[in-house]
């Protein structure tokens, strides 16, 4: 028995004539053609050379054939590896370079330029209307029995968003993946009525683990959608029951009027990750929709560990209680437990942990005690009810003068401001305090001052966490999921006080 596939096959087994994803300009695909399409993707793979523990690596735009060449993989007792769309030739170099995969599925516009860095790999395509070599030599397969594989396998390596260095590649075994959706679908609800609008890329364990593996588990059906488009979300919410979305997808949706009680009213369920979700953003989303949107709060490395209850009070600004199977605890540098709502870093273990990086073992042995803890370096709180308050990241603390700053407290002061839309608290060298505190605001008043900010913040901040410098900035740095990228704007202003 394959371990993952046959719990992601087992909901719509007997079924197959149901429709699958909804996708827009072209053809449905009911669960059957999914699977069926699936097998003959992982008989392709298996004629190409791929072997069990092998690695299929896929740099492919957002098709339903993505999908089954994830499927296809698992089934092939493969090991998936999809990487980000927007990489440059050169990072692709590092990654296949790092886990020197059996075969590498491309667009075939990029077949040329892949083939001199991916090595002794067979090269295979696939372009974004689901066509290519791959399907071609899938063509006219029959059958095929997936590849017998235990929970402690490896399913796939998945690449971390590279937000605070290098991306590590997070090892993750089909039990690891199939506790953490098996769980997360009944935490949250899902059932087959259920169809999901789903607009994440599905490089991101957002979209390809907790999306697609829980709609599967569910065997409820999904809005298939190539990326975030708001006329095309606009169009898909009055028939869906769930949205899974980064923060950005909310902000983006509440600018346009189309967005009203009405459109969301078959909605059950807005959720969402990946980075945090301001609390003005969850309030005024409840305002016009009279949906709260949950939070939850995940790593590529362990896939969800907290989430906000699906009855109960879904407190903005924290990511909720550590799921069920899933420990969390808070640490402080002399290895003790904080005390209630004091910071510290959040580790976690249970099930849903990874096997560790690949090729990193000193990495592994940095952030995965032998006991599983995994420490997540991020920063966190535990308020007395239970919930979960993510404060930042533990690479991004502020040390002035000898002093912590945590860059969320002061975020939080300054995104409060009349004129201001949002900022980012940076720490960058300087001569006298080691790091100074930088403030990188984006203003929405063109003639806000950076007197204005600093002496709004006189009153509520100690000297040492106000900041030597408020500089202005049209909009973030963000990546794809949404994610500030801070060590970007660290670079930008390292030169400040030099
Ligand atoms: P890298 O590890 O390469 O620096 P990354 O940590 O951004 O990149 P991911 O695994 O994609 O890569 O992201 C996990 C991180 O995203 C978490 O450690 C956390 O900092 C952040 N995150 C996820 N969900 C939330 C949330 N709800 N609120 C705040 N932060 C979140
Ligand atoms: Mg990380």
């Amino acid at each position: 028995q394959n371990y993952l596939m046959t719990r992601l096959h087992a909901a719509s087994i007997g079924q197959e004539t149901r429709n699958f994803a909804r996708i827009p300009k072209r053809a449905s695909m009911t669960f059957g053609e999914l699977f069926a399409g699936a097998e003959r993707y992982a008989s392709a793979l298996v004629s190409a050379g791929v072997t069990p523990g092998d690695r299929v690596a896929a740099q492919v735009e957002k098709t339903i054939e993505a999908i089954q060449l994830y499927l296809g993989t698992v089934m092939a007792g493969g090991v998936f590896l999809p990487l980000n769309t927007a990489y440059t030739i050169n990072e692709v170099s590092y990654f296949l370079g790092d886990a020197t995969p059996r075969v590498v599925v491309c667009d075939p516009a990029r077949a040329e330029s892949i083939t001199t860095v991916a090595g002794d790999a067979k090269i295979m395509t696939l372009d974004a209307t689901g066509r290519g070599s791959l399907p071609d030599s899938a063509l006219g397969r029959g059958a095929f029995s997936p590849v017998a594989r235990g929970k402690d396998d490896l399913a796939a390596i998945l690449y971390t968003s590279g937000t605070t260095g290098r991306s590590k590649g997070a090892m993750l075994s089909h039990g690891n993946l199939a506790s953490n959706s098996e769980m997360l679908k009944d935490y949250w609800q899902f059932t087959k009525s259920d169809i999901l609008i789903h607009a994440l890329p599905i490089f991101h364990t957002h979209g390809l683990f907790v999306a697609t593996n829980v709609a599967l588990l569910a065997g409820a059906s999904v809005e298939f959608l190539a990326k975030f488009d708001i006329d095309q979300i606009l169009d898909a919410m009055p028939r869906a029951t769930a949205l899974m979305g980064v923060p950005t997808f909310y902000t983006r949706l509440l600018d346009d009027p189309r967005l009203t009680k009405e459109r969301a009213a078959n909605m059950r369920l807005f959720i969402s990750g990946s980075a945090p979700l301001l609390v003005d953003t969850n309030e005024t989303w409840q305002a016009r929709t009279g949906h709260r949107i949950l939070e939850r709060y995940g790593m590529t490395e362990t896939n969800m560990s907290t989430s906000n209850p699906y009855d109960g009070e879904r407190r903005a600004g924290t990511v909720g209680f550590p799921l069920p199977g899933v420990e969390a605890r808070i640490m402080q540098d002399d290895g003790t437990q904080v005390g209630t709502g004091d910071i510290g870093v959040l580790e976690v273990r249970g099930a849903n942990v990874f096997q560790g990086y690949w090729q990193m073992p000193e990495k592994t042995a940095e952030e995965l005690r032998d006991d599983g803890w995994f420490i997540t370096g991020d920063l966190a709180t535990q308020d007395s009810d239970g919930y979960v308050t993510i404060v930042g990241r533990s690479k991004d603390l502020i040390i002035t003068g000898g002093f912590n700053v945590y860059p969320k407290e002061i975020e939080g002061l300054i995104d409060d401001l009349s004129g201001v839309l949002e900022s980012a608290v940076i720490g960058v060298p300087h001569p006298d305090f080691g790091e100074a505190v930088v403030a990188v605001v984006v203003p929405t008043d063109p003639n806000l001052a950076s007197e204005t900010v600093l002496s709004a913040l006189n009153d509520h901040l100690a000297k040492f966490k106000q900041p030597k410098q408020v500089v202005f900035l049209p909009e973030l740095p963000r990546n794809t999921m949404g994610k500030v990228q801070k060590k970007a704007l660290r670079e930008d202003y390292a030169e400040l006080f030099s």
